[in-house]
């Protein structure tokens, strides 16, 4: 309720019986003026649930509705009567019984006659148990158990309250009233007659001086408030949640091609290398030069391996890389950083095949071997014969598993193959890392060489690698 608006129907109310007392005064013993006025006053609106004209002696002159059934020989002395008869002037009750034991209110004014002498008063009674003024302009609409509104007079009485039985109680006990009382509007913490705790809004209506108090028990408020707090708080995490998640895949988005192309960078000794950096899709400017220049690598790189293999010495008896041609291999993998593993190849017991067999049938199990190699390893490997009948290759990776595999895969192909009617001749293998076990190239070929030796004192036809992968 707007407390302004209420106030300005409470004075139009105190107005309209100004009027009719006027009117009044011009006559009041013209009946027919006297019936028309109540009669005016009690239908023309809802504001009063009934009217009486009262004679200075507490006669009753003239009343609306009918059905009240009053008599006009009787003098009736409630207490909205005699009070108003004695203060003879603008006056509103308090609650109080009426005769027709109705629990009312009285809002009256005086009618002065000639010489300004005092005949009656005109009232306006409103009955506060039943459809009124103040509950229709009150209504509530919120739920009684929660938060209400309730409307006390100038002498702590409740004219109006959600719950009709308090109506026209007297409040006591109430914590907040001594406040309410010296302020016009305001808002305080209470505990109210019934022992709660409550926040309440105020504000006084001027015209009656009654008194609007709008309360709510704190600890729903605060619950209220709480659940508000929760709520926003969930909201926000949420909020900053879904940030968190699209920032992160942006920035997931943007970095992927570089990531990809960097690992790639350490793999530009793979056949398929190329055709990897083509799929990376270059859709900003510095994916498009890490990509350029990542290819121009690899085509660089591919293009030396090819170009040292034509041109290095080979060894005329196997056609593999001899110790030269090692050598140039080996600074080329330290130059681009081209992790690699070193397997040391010997055949087992060639002494005795060569007295055996001959030289010539030796030298057979020797290319028999190479083939073997070149069969065995990918093209960017390379197979070398280091000396006699030990071999060298240098797998362009660092994976201590394909490395033995492959190396395995050899030994196997040895073992299970007979050249020309020799019977089973089987070799050893030692592998080594770089840079993993040395930083220098030549003590990663001892270390091969050592796992080699280790291979042969294990009983021989067995691959040891630095990696330990064989246990
Ligand atoms: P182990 O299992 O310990 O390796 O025994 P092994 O008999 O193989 O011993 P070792 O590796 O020391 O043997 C090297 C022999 O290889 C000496 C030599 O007779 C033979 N050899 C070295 N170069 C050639 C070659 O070009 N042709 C032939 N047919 N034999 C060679
Ligand atoms: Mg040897
Ligand atoms: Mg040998």
């Amino acid at each position: 309720m707007q407390q302004s608006r209420a106030d300005q129907h409470f004075s139009d109310m105190l107005k309209e019986l100004e009027y009719s007392a006027a009117q009044l005064e011009k006559d009041l013993n013209n009946p027919v003026l006297k019936y028309n006025e109540v009669s005016r006053l009690k239908n023309q609106s809802d504001n009063f649930n009934s009217i009486l004209l009262v004679s200075a002696k507490q006669q009753m002159l003239a009343y609306s509705p009918s059905s009240l059934g009053l008599s006009f020989q009787q003098t009736y002395g409630t207490e909205g009567i005699i009070e108003s008869l004695q203060k003879k002037k603008t006056y509103i009750s308090s609650p109080y019984w009426s005769v027709n034991n109705n629990l009312v209110i009285m809002m009256s004014q005086p009618i002065h006659g000639k010489n300004n002498q005092y005949l009656g008063l005109i009232s306006g009674i409103i009955h506060l148990h039943k459809k009124n003024v103040l509950n229709e302009m009150l209504s509530n609409q919120y739920d009684y158990k929660n938060s209400y509104m309730y409307v006390v007079d100038q002498h702590d009485r409740i004219i109006f309250h959600p719950d009709e039985k308090r109506i026209g109680d007297k409040i006591v006990n109430n914590t907040g009233l001594g406040y309410i009382r010296k302020n016009k509007s305001g808002s305080i913490r209470l505990v109210n007659s019934r022992g709660v705790d409550n926040l309440a809004g105020f504000a006084r209506i001027p015209s009656v001086n009654w008194t609007v108090i709008s309360q709510q028990p704190t600890d729903e408020l605060f619950a209220k408030a709480n659940t508000l707090i929760l709520k926003v708080s969930l909201g926000i995490f949420i909020f900053y949640l879904f940030i968190f998640i699209l920032i992160w895949w942006i920035s997931n988005f943007i970095a992927s091609p570089l990531n990809r192309l960097a690992r790639m960078a350490s793999m530009l000794n793979q056949p398929d290398i190329q055709d990897k950096i083509k799929e990376v899709d270059p859709w900003y400017f510095e994916v498009l030069k890490f990509r350029t220049s990542l290819l121009l690598s690899s085509e660089t790189f591919s293009h030396r391996i090819s170009e040292l293999k034509q041109h290095v010495n080979t060894d005329p008896l196997t056609g593999l890389y001899n110790r030269r041609g090692m050598q140039l291999f080996l600074n080329e993998l330290i130059d681009t950083r081209t992790e690699f593993a070193a397997l040391a190849i010997d055949i087992d017991f060639f002494k005795r095949v060569n007295d055996q067999y001959g030289h010539a049938k030796g030298d057979l199990v020797l290319q028999t071997l190479a083939r073997f190699m070149q069969d065995n390893f990918r093209e960017h490997d390379i197979c070398c014969r280091s000396g006699g009948e030990e071999f060298v290759v240098l797998m362009t990776t660092g994976e201590p598993s394909v490395a033995y595999k492959a190396s395995e895969r050899l030994r196997k192909t040895m073992q299970e193959s007979t050249i020309h009617d020799m019977g089973q001749i089987t070799i050893s293998i030692g592998i080594s890392f770089w840079p993993k076990d040395a930083q220098d190239v030549s003590e990663v070929l001892e270390i091969a060489d050592n796992k080699l030796y280790e291979a042969k004192h294990s009983g021989r036809n067995c691959t040891r690698s630095t990696a330990e992968q064989e246990s």
